[in-house]
C-alpha cells in the first residue's frame, strides 16, 4: 500500500496499457504459483469470450475486467476474488453460463461472479426498476460475500476512469450513481481510498467546470503552502528523531469532492476551509502515537476543543487515529493525524485490510459485526420497502452521512442518523428497550420520547415490565428499525388494549366535529359498520387502535355534516383506503394516479381533497392550518384516474397524430388536450390529460412516446 499512502492524487491508477505480464508481476509478490496458473485460466478463458468485443474507447474489451482485476491486486486480495475480477462480466455479455464458470473455476468463483452480474433486462418494466432489484441483488450476494462489493467497486472505479466516452447523459447517470451510493457503501465499509477516488472521479464527470475551478483553487493553494508544509515537516521530523521515535511524516492533501461537500454543507468559501492539508504521521505502536502527540503539543500552541481521540474510542467503522489542530507557522491551522502503520492501513481500506494480513476464511460477514449488522439493515429496508422507487430512496437515506453519535452509559458510541429520537436510541440498542421504554434521561436530565439527539450526549434508557410501545411514537421516530419494531408489537397487543385505545381516539377525533359517540344515531353507525366490515363497535375500535383505520377519517364518515349523509356503499372496493362513504376529490394540480405518494385534506363541500405527496400545494395547506393526512391507495383497483403529462414535440406536421395514436395504443383516454410553443426553440408542447389505471402504465406509456422520434421530451406535469 505504499502507493496509496503518498499524497492522494486524481490519475488513473491503471492508465496506460494494462497487459497479463505485468499484472503477473504484481501477483507474483502475494500469490503462490499455483493460484497464479489458476488466474491465467480464467485470463485465458475471459479473453477468448471476449474476443472480438471492444469497448466504447476502441480497446479490446479484456482491457476492463484485467484493469479491474489489477486494481484489486493492489489491495492484495486473494485468487478467487482476482479470478472473478476477471471473468465479471463473462455472465452478462458473452456466451459463458454460470455452469460453464462453476465446472471450470468452482463453486466460489462463479457465486461472485454471479453476484456483480445484473439480472435480465427483459423482466422489468422501467430503468429504475431494473436499478433497484440488480442492487437489491447485489446486497444479497454481498451479505454472503463481502468479496462481491470490491469487485463491483473495481469494475466502477475503471468504468469511470474510462467514462469520457459514454454520452454525457450516461456518463451523468453513472456518475450520480457512484455519489449517491457506491461511494458511501465504500465509506461505510471503511474502504476510504476506493471511495475518494471514486468520488473525484464521479465529481469531475458529473460538474467538471466546478471540479476545474476547485482543483485550480487547490493547485495556488498548494503553491503557497509548499514551504510552510516543508517547514513543519523538517521540524516535526527533526525532533522525532532527537527522542529517537521512529515515525513516516507526510504532507496530506484532502481530495477535491471533500472539500467540495465541506464547502457545500457548511456554506464556506474556499479560503475558509482550513484543513485542505495536513500532516499525517505513523508509527510502529500505539504509546508512540501519544508520545508524537506529546511533541506536536509541545511545539506548536493546539487548537482547544479540536484534539479528538479516535484511538481510545474509535469510530463506529473501526477507524483509529489521533487528531488535533495547531497553530503553525504564521497562525496557519494545521491538521495533524496520527496512528500506527496497522491503523493506517484500516483507515485507508477498511474491510479490505483484512487481506492484507493474510487472514484465512474471513470472507463471510460474521468476522465483521459492525458492518455485518449494516448490511443486514439493508436487506430488512429491502423487506420492509414496497415499490423499487421506494427501496432505492431508503438506501440512499441510509447511505447519506447525516449522523448523531451518542452515548450509551456503558460509554459505547452508537451511531445514529441525523433528527433521531431517544425512541430510535432506545431500538437501537436493543428491541425490549423500545418495547419496554418508560422515561428516559438525556445528561441526567428527564426528557420526553421525541427528543432530538445531538452529538455527544449520553442517553438512559429506563423500563418497566407491563408497558407498550405507544402508537404516537410512529410520529416522530425516522429509523426503519424503531418503526418497524413498534409496528410489529402493536400488532401483538391484546385485544382488550387496542378496543380502549382505539375508542379513546374515535371520541378525541368526534371532538373536533363537536359530537359525542354516544349521539350518533345508531342507523347510521350500522351503515357504517357494515361499510368496514365490522360486525360491531369494539370491531371498529380495534381497527382503529391497531392503527388499520385513522381515527380522523372514521369520525369524518360518522358524523352529521351535509357532505356525506348514509352515502350507500359503491359496489367496487375503495379507492383510498379508510375512506368508505366519504366523497373524495383528485386535485387537478398534480393529477395523482395509483402508485404516487399521497396527502389529503379535508375540505369542505368537497370532502377529502387527494394530492401527490410533492404537489407544491402542500406549503398552502400547511400555511391555512389544515390537517394533513397520510393516504394510501386501496388494493386491486379498477377504477381509471387521470394524469397530466407534458409533451415536447418537433413542429411537425401530423405530430399530434401520431401522439394521440400512441396514447390510444396504450389503452388510454384523452381527456383533454391544450397546447403551447416554446419561443427560444420553436417546438410544441402539448398538454395532455390522460386516463389510465396506474402509475405503471403511465411509465410505460412515457417512455413508448419519448421512443418517438418527433418527440423531445415527456415529463409529468405535477402543478
Ligand atoms: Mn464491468
Amino acid at each position: 500500500m505504499a502507493r496509496q499512502q503518498k499524497k492522494y492524487q486524481i490519475k488513473n491508477l491503471n492508465s496506460g496499457d494494462i497487459n497479463f505480464d505485468s499484472f503477473k508481476k504484481k501477483l507474483q509478490k502475494y500469490l503462490n504459483d499455483y493460484q497464479i496458473k489458476k488466474i491465467e485460466k480464467a485470463y485465458i478463458i475471459a479473453s477468448k469470450a471476449h474476443e472480438g468485443q471492444l469497448r466504447k474507447s476502441g480497446e479490446a474489451y479484456i482491457e476492463h475486467p484485467l484493469s479491474a482485476a489489477s486494481y484489486l491486486s493492489d489491495f492484495q486480495l486473494d485468487y478467487e476474488t482476482i479470478m472473478a475480477a476477471i471473468l465479471h462480466d463473462v455472465i452478462e455479455d458473452t456466451e459463458i453460463n454460470m455452469e460453464v464458470l462453476q465446472q471450470e473455476f468452482g463453486m466460489k468463483v462463479s457465486q461472485l461472479v454471479d453476484g456483480v452480474s445484473k439480472l435480465d433486462k427483459i423482466n422489468f418494466s422501467s430503468k429504475e426498476e431494473a436499478d433497484a432489484a440488480n442492487l437489491r441483488k447485489m446486497i444479497l450476494a454481498m451479505s454472503q460475500d463481502i468479496r462481491v462489493i470490491l469487485i463491483k467497486l473495481a469494475d466502477r472505479i475503471h468504468n469511470l476512469e474510462t467514462i469520457s466516452v459514454l454520452k454525457a447523459q450516461q456518463r451523468r447517470k453513472i456518475a450520480k450513481e457512484t455519489l449517491e451510493i457506491y461511494a458511501p457503501i465504500a465509506l461505510r465499509l471503511g474502504i476510504h481510498n476506493m471511495s475518494i477516488h471514486m468520488e473525484d472521479l464521479a465529481f469531475q464527470s458529473l460538474y467538471p467546470l466546478r471540479f476545474k475551478i476547485l482543483q485550480n483553487f487547490i493547485n495556488d493553494a498548494r503553491g503557497n503552502r509548499k514551504e510552510l508544509m516543508k517547514k513543519i515537516k523538517k521540524i516535526v521530523e527533526d525532533k522525532l528523531m532527537d527522542e529517537g521515535l521512529n515515525a513516516d511524516v507526510l504532507a496530506r492533501e484532502k481530495h477535491v469532492y471533500g472539500i467540495y461537500k465541506k464547502m457545500k454543507h457548511k456554506e464556506l468559501k474556499f479560503s475558509q476551509i482550513h484543513d485542505i492539508f495536513g500532516v499525517r504521521i505513523t508509527t510502529t505502536n500505539v504509546d508512540d502515537c501519544y508520545r508524537v502527540l506529546g511533541i506536536i503539543h509541545n511545539s506548536y500552541t493546539p487548537i482547544p476543543g479540536r484534539f479528538k481521540d479516535y484511538i481510545a474510542i474509535p469510530k463506529s467503522n473501526g477507524y483509529q487515529s489521533l487528531h488535533t489542530e495547531i497553530l503553525g507557522p504564521h497562525g496557519l491551522p494545521t491538521e495533524f493525524q496520527i496512528r500506527t502503520k496497522d491503523m493506517d492501513i484500516l483507515a485507508q481500506t477498511g474491510i479490505a485490510a483484512h487481506w492484507f494480513y493474510k487472514i484465512k476464511d474471513k470472507t463471510s460477514l460474521k468476522d465483521y459485526t459492525k458492518e455485518q449488522q449494516w448490511i443486514t439493515n439493508l436487506l430488512d429496508i429491502q423487506e420492509n420497502s414496497g415499490n423499487p422507487k421506494e427501496y432505492l430512496q431508503s438506501i440512499k437515506a441510509d447511505l447519506y452521512p447525516g449522523k448523531v453519535y451518542v452515548f450509551s452509559p456503558k460509554g459505547d458510541i452508537i451511531e445514529l442518523p441525523k433528527k433521531s429520537t431517544v425512541i430510535d436510541y432506545a431500538y437501537a440498542i436493543h428491541t425490549d428497550l423500545g418495547n419496554k421504554f418508560s422515561s428516559a434521561k438525556i445528561d441526567n436530565k428527564v426528557v420526553t420520547p421525541n427528543t432530538i439527539l445531538k452529538n455527544g450526549q449520553l442517553i438512559s434508557i429506563f423500563t418497566k415490565k407491563n408497558v407498550k410501545p405507544n402508537p404516537g411514537w410512529l410520529n416522530f421516530v425516522i429509523t426503519e428499525k424503531a418503526r418497524h419494531s413498534i409496528r410489529a408489537s402493536l400488532k401483538l397487543i391484546q385485544r382488550e388494549d387496542a378496543t380502549n385505545f382505539g375508542e379513546k381516539l374515535l371520541s378525541h377525533a368526534l371532538k373536533e366535529f363537536n359530537i359525542k359517540l354516544k349521539d350518533i344515531p345508531v342507523k347510521t353507525l350500522k351503515i357504517v359498520l357494515e361499510e368496514y366490515n365490522c360486525s360491531n363497535i369494539e370491531d371498529l375500535y380495534r381497527e382503529i387502535g391497531l392503527g388499520n383505520r385513522i381515527p380522523k377519517l372514521v369520525a369524518m364518515r360518522i358524523a352529521p355534516t351535509s357532505d356525506n349523509k348514509n352515502k350507500p356503499k359503491s359496489s367496487k372496493g375503495v379507492n383510498i383506503e379508510g375512506t368508505e362513504g366519504i366523497i373524495l376529490s383528485y386535485a387537478k394540480c398534480c393529477f395523482p394516479i395509483p402508485g404516487d405518494k399521497i396527502f389529503g385534506y379535508i375540505s369542505q363541500g368537497k370532502g377529502i381533497v387527494v394530492h401527490q405527496q410533492n404537489c407544491k400545494s402542500i406549503k398552502r395547506v400547511k400555511s391555512k392550518n389544515e390537517e394533513i393526512i397520510d393516504l394510501s391507495w386501496g388494493e386491486d383497483l379498477d377504477d381509471v384516474f387521470n394524469a397530466s403529462i407534458k409533451v415536447e414535440v418537433r413542429n411537425k406536421r401530423g405530430v399530434l397524430a401520431q401522439i394521440s395514436s400512441l396514447i390510444a395504443q396504450s389503452n388510454s383516454n384523452i381527456e383533454s388536450v391544450t397546447y403551447g410553443d416554446t419561443k427560444e426553440t420553436g417546438h410544441n408542447i402539448m398538454v395532455f390529460v390522460v386516463s389510465l389505471t396506474h402509475i405503471n402504465a403511465l411509465s410505460k406509456l412515457m417512455s413508448k412516446l419519448r421512443k418517438n422520434v418527433n418527440v423531445i421530451s415527456v415529463e409529468r406535469k405535477r402543478s
